[in-house]
């Protein structure tokens, strides 16, 4: 049985009906706004309402409004005070939803404040060069995001007047936008009754309903997006969404949950919390050895930046080169770059010709663009040298 069906014969089932036109009319809708918006085959895979994958609903009409009421009102006087949570405005909602792919709300917090004093609109951020946005989320990594956002800028200025358009189809059509993101952007935004599902909602409902299945395969995950709909309320679904990420994030957290703590524990299922999401196995990390050389001639150190290099393209780095067998490193250090775990090692090494997308930079220079967390350590280093400082010398 559909979902929508069921819903609709349970109790609540005239609330729940609009749900279900909705969902209708946003099928019949999708294939013509491909067409009218040239989207691209993302589409394919993000179609707003998918099939459920199991008609089952874990949880009564009653009980969905329940959960509903108590995390409206546990997020209001729970929620930590971030401050894109302190306005509605479309821009900076988008900002913050694509600083937040991916990295932790605490994080992002800082960068966020720098980043609206910085590019404090659509404009400002659209005429800004790409080097100086990059230069700005230097040290929030996956630079894509940084990228995104400011096509994303640029197509809003050109395309759309320099305002967000409340319209769904419109708003994922951008870049860097998938599911989630254009959930949580209209959700907040502009109220529009949207689900969202990143890993804290992933999380939070899998362990409501005690669910066992494998999270990250295609029945897992139309499944739980399946849920997070059904959950969604019509009344205040950016709060609703933001509830539940929160919980995620202070309660129910990965290994800890704080079951005694949590307000929706009456309607929780799970036997094992610790257990749930069932992600199968995980992703292993791979190890990356990163070798440098630092070049420096007249006060200037040679450094590469090319924009389609297959790690860190667009970014400033220190050229690679071959180790060293018979000489220790200048300079040593340990980073996390997505799914790799690298060391990187720097020597210093005679001046030599620049090569292609490569430049000599002052320490001025050096200080302002944009470049990768471990590059960005070392060049702190080359920059004390440059300017004669003993911190910088070997
Ligand atoms: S009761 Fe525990 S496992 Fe269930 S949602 Fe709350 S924190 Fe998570």
């Amino acid at each position: 049985m559909r979902l929508g069906h069921r819903l609709a014969s349970g109790r609540g089932g005239a609330r729940f009906a609009s749900q279900i036109k909705l969902a209708r009319r946003e099928e019949f809708i999708a294939p013509v706004a491909r067409l009218l918006l040239n989207m691209d085959d993302r589409f394919a895979v993000l179609s707003i309402m998918p099939e459920v994958e199991d008609g089952r609903v874990p949880w009564s009409a009653r009980e969905i409004e329940a959960i509903q009421g108590t995390l409206l009102r546990w997020f209001r006087s729970h929620a930590r005070d971030l401050p894109w949570r302190r306005t509605r405005d479309p821009y900076a909602v988008f900002v913050s939803e694509l600083m937040l792919q991916q990295t932790q709300a605490a994080t992002v917090a800082p960068y966020f404040g720098r980043w609206m004093e910085e590019f404090p609109s659509w404009e400002a951020l659209a005429e800004a060069p790409l080097e100086r946005v990059l230069r700005a989320w230097e040290g929030l990594g996956y630079y894509h995001r940084a990228r995104n956002l400011h096509r994303a800028a640029k197509e809003v200025c050109a395309k759309h007047g320099g305002r967000l358009p409340a319209d769904y189809y419109k708003v994922l059509a951008l870049p860097g936008v998938g599911r989630y993101t254009v959930g949580a952007i209209c959700s907040i935004a502009f109220g529009m009754r949207l689900p969202v599902l990143d890993g804290n909602v992933v999380r939070v409902l899998a362990r409501l309903a005690n669910y066992r299945e494998r999270v990250d395969t295609a029945p897992g995950q139309r499944q739980l997006w399946a849920w997070a709909e059904a959950m969604t309320p019509e009344k205040h679904p950016g709060d609703f969404n933001q509830s539940m990420m929160e919980l995620g994030a202070l309660v129910c957290a990965r290994n800890k949950p704080a079951c005694l703590l949590c307000p929706v524990r009456g309607f929780c299922r799970a036997e094992d919390p610790c257990s749930l999401p069932n992600k199968g196995r995980r992703i292993a990390t791979v190890p990356l050895c990163e070798d440098v050389e630092v070049v420096v001639r007249r006060g200037r150190v040679l450094m590469r930046c090319d924009p389609a290099a297959p790690r860190w393209p667009g970014l400033w780095q220190f050229p690679g080169t071959g180790a060293a067998a018979d000489a220790a490193p200048w300079h040593e250090e340990r980073f996390a770059h997505t799914r790799y775990r690298g060391r990187m090692r720097a020597w210093l090494r005679p001046a030599r010709k620049a090569a292609a997308h490569e430049r000599w930079l002052t320490a001025s220079e050096l200080a302002t663009a944009p470049m990768p967390a471990p590059h960005r350590k070392l060049a702190t280093r080359v920059e004390g040298m440059l300017l004669g400082d003993e911190a910088g010398r070997p």
